[in-house]
């Protein structure tokens, strides 16, 4: 369909569009004014049973029945006048010679000479006026579904994103209330990041759940349970509901997250199968926009982080500092500076070698982590040597921190790859303060580094703290 989908793209559709008429069980296909199709989707192709090649010469206007002819495509619509609102039936001839009933609908597409006709196989079950309803919300869904794909695509982190999932599946779920999980980082256990509709837990606590709780996860596939008391209910669903669906959210490879929804449409009404395939569309949304999203949040986290430690990384600790620097000269508060560097690391590592080095960084790392608010920076600034930006601290808070930061560092073993103890680690410190220091970034990092030389050349495994200096020069002071 790659020629077909660059029709569509000219026509004023985003390449998503594209992917969901692959995907969609209904018929679609682009109609030029002679009748021949621009574009076919799977479903289409299928149901008309001819060799691929043969479809750039095939017109629509040869297969419809010729008693039919005018009422699914009046002329009207190939002089490009208003189209069909409503689904008509009429017979379409496929390979085998044998004519089809099927229900269409012809919209208008952006480009003048071009219009959409989409359709569905008669034969199926369920009546024609249900039919005509589903492609009213099909035509809805692929508007709001679209909408959603390019709002995920605007997001940054998986936390923007969810906002958008929770606002878009509250629409497009009809009224069934639902969650959307996705895998943790170490990929044991499911967090659930968005939910709507009434009944569902607060939306705000943390929740997870492991893989084995939900039979959809299981498999791999969707999983729909359409009575009460299912002995096969997934664990993680609320006790209430009768029916729920849970549909794995999955690229080339295994799931990495879940949509689940829950209500009352029972398995034998039409709704059910529109229902169904409505999940279906969503859950490739989903699928497709989680996946981008969570690659370009792993992208940026890269960009920023230590790969080591997990830390942050001197890049960003440095535009941080300076956007900290920023806010704190407007709103008059402080910023205080801890350098730390860790005490004779070269032995440390002579000794017991360079993956136990790796270890102690890395254990060093978690307490710098579990030390720190979340507006606190932590991070690597290179090598053994790490920094901690504490923005609205002053001088003797942060001074008090380093100790605490130092008694904890004192608390760590250093294990061997059999669980052998090994080492343990000091760390010296240095520490400054914004105003008290400088002004800048670099005389306020400067100024904890002589700090830190200083806690080496008294000793090491201590907390220096710089001298105060009087205010830095000013514009005609000196
Ligand atoms: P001091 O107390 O004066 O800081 O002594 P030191 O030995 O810690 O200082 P020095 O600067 O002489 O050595 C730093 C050592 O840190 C040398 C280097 O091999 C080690 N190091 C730097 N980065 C890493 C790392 O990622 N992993 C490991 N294992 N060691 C590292
Ligand atoms: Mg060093
Ligand atoms: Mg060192």
């Amino acid at each position: 369909m790659a020629r077909a989908s660059a029709e569509i793209q000219r026509s004023g559709d985003s390449e998503f569009y594209a992917g969901l008429v692959d995907l969609a069980s209904e018929f679609l296909c682009v109609l030029r004014r002679d009748g021949t199709m621009a574009m076919a989707n799977p479903a289409w192709r299928r149901f008309l049973g001819f060799p691929p090649e043969s479809f750039d010469s095939l017109s629509v206007l040869d297969l419809i029945h010729p008693d039919d002819l005018e009422r699914i495509i009046p002329p009207a619509a190939v002089s490009d006048a208003a189209l069909s609102a409503e689904g008509i039936v009429g017979r379409v001839r496929c390979a085998d010679g044998e004519y089809r009933p099927v229900s269409w609908r012809l919209l208008p597409a952006p480009e003048p000479g071009l219009m959409y006709m989409l359709g569905q196989d008669v034969s199926r079950p369920g009546s024609a006026a249900a039919l005509g309803a589903e492609l009213d919300q099909l035509h809805l869904d692929l508007t709001a579904l679209g909408e959603m794909r390019d709002n995920l695509d605007l997001c940054l982190t998986i936390e923007e994103g969810c906002q958008v999932i929770a606002r878009f599946c509250h629409e497009a779920m009809n009224g069934w209330p639902g969650e959307v999980w996705i895998v943790n980082s170490s990929r044991n256990l499911l967090e659930r990041i968005a939910s709507w509709g009434p009944g569902v837990e607060d939306p705000q606590a943390v929740v997870m759940m492991e893989f084995t709780d939900c039979w959809a996860m299981r498999g791999g596939r969707r999983y729909a349970i359409d009575r009460k008391g299912s002995e096969l209910r997934c664990k993680h669903l609320p006790p209430g509901p009768e029916r729920s669906l849970c549909t794995p959210l999955k690229g080339p490879g295994e799931p990495f997250g879940l949509l689940t929804t829950w209500g009352s449409a029972s398995s034998g009404d039409p709704s059910w199968s529109s229902y169904l395939r409505r999940t279906d569309a969503v859950a490739e949304v989903l699928s497709m926009g989680l996946a981008n999203l969570m690659l370009r949040e792993s992208l940026r986290s890269q960009s920023i982080r230590d790969p080591l430690t997990g830390l942050f990384n001197r890049r960003f600790m440095d535009e941080t500092f300076d956007r900290e620097l920023a806010r704190a000269q407007r709103h008059e508060s402080t910023i205080g500076v801890i350098v730390i560097d860790v005490d004779n690391f070269k032995q440390f590592n002579g000794e017991f070698g360079h993956r136990a080095g790796d270890s102690a960084l890395i254990e060093l790392a978690a307490v710098l982590a579990k030390s720190t608010r979340t507006e606190d920076v932590a991070c690597r600034m290179g090598g053994e040597e790490f920094g901690v930006i504490i923005p609205g601290v002053p001088l003797a808070v942060a001074a008090q921190r380093a100790g605490a930061i130092a008694d904890a560092v004192r608390e760590i073993t250093v294990m061997g790859e059999d669980g052998e103890r090994l080492g343990q680690i000091t760390v010296s410190m240095g520490v400054s303060a914004y105003p008290d220091h400088g002004r800048t970034r670099e005389t306020l990092v400067a100024a904890a580094d002589v700090a830190l030389f200083e806690a080496k050349h008294n000793g090491r495994d201590r907390v220096c703290v710089a001298e105060s200096t009087s205010d830095p020069p000013t514009p005609g002071s000196a």
